[in-house]
């Protein structure tokens, strides 16, 4: 774990109210695994006062990205930073996925900007079978993988609106691609709201992140339970 001064070297709007900021740290970024986080000052001084937490969402070379959703008052302070300017950085943080080599396939299912995560492990795992399914409040909130991590990425979409992709609970793509036995693959799922994937828990593959045999859950997130991996096998599919 590292507490630097980092430089910024890139902020750029994603959507209406998600950005994408580029730190250069190589030591974070040498050293990161998907689900880790980082804790940012978004500016010195004591206002705001504490550190705001961020899910590593990919590197580039010596590079830590950080996708952010606009909620508060530290958040847009972040949208008005320039390249150039320095922020301290502590991290990487938490345990991160667990990540089973031996599974042939990922299944990524995220929502909002519960995919930042995510968009790490795909990226740190991108010799696997890698599928992503994402759910957004409609289609003018999708966050496209490929835009962030610069590397061509198939991914299925549905947007709350049904404006585009699957009319419906991202949960949904999930379970058609579960009837289809997809074999032996380990399914990350994060969510950046409350409700997002209440529906795994009613499935009828029996998804559910703890109690049920041959499925093991786990969060790799102390604060709140909102990030959350699980890992399936075969059995009762
Ligand atoms: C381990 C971890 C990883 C995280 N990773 C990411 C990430 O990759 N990207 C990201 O955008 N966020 C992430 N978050 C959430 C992020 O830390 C907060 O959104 C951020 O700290 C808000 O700071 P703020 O100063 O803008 O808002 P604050 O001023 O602290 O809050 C302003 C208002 O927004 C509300 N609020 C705060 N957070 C949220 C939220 N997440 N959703 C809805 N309302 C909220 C507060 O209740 C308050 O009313 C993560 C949180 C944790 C714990």
């Amino acid at each position: 774990m590292f507490e630097l001064l980092t430089e910024m070297v890139s902020n750029q709007r994603v959507t209406d109210d998600t950005w994408l900021m580029g730190l250069r740290s190589a030591e974070i970024a040498q050293t990161a695994k998907p689900g880790q986080f980082v804790m940012i000052r978004v500016r010195p001084g004591l206002d705001p006062l504490l550190r705001r937490p961020f899910s590593i969402c990919g590197v580039r070379d010596d590079l830590l990205l950080v996708l952010y959703r606009v909620v508060g008052k530290g958040t847009s302070l972040m949208t008005g930073l320039r390249e150039g300017e320095r922020m301290w950085v502590l991290g990487p943080l938490g345990k991160g996925f667990a990540v089973p080599e031996n599974r042939t396939g990922r299944l990524l299912v995220g929502g909002g900007i519960g995919i930042a995560p995510l968009l790490f492990l795909g990226q740190f795992h991108r010799e696997k079978k890698v599928t992503f399914m994402m759910g957004f409040r409609s289609a003018k909130d999708i966050i496209f993988p490929e835009r962030i991590t610069g590397e061509d990425t198939s991914f299925l979409v549905a947007p709350d609106d049904g404006t585009k992709g699957h009319p419906g609970p991202v949960t949904d793509l999930l379970e058609k691609l579960l009837s289809k036995n997809p074999g032996e693959v380990a399914i990350y799922a994060c969510h950046g709201s409350e409700n997002t994937l209440s529906g795994l828990s009613g499935s009828p593959h029996g998804l559910r992140f703890r109690g049920l045999p041959g499925v093991r859950g786990e969060s790799v997130c102390g604060f709140r339970q909102k990030l959350l991996s699980c890992m399936q096998r075969r059995a009762g599919l």
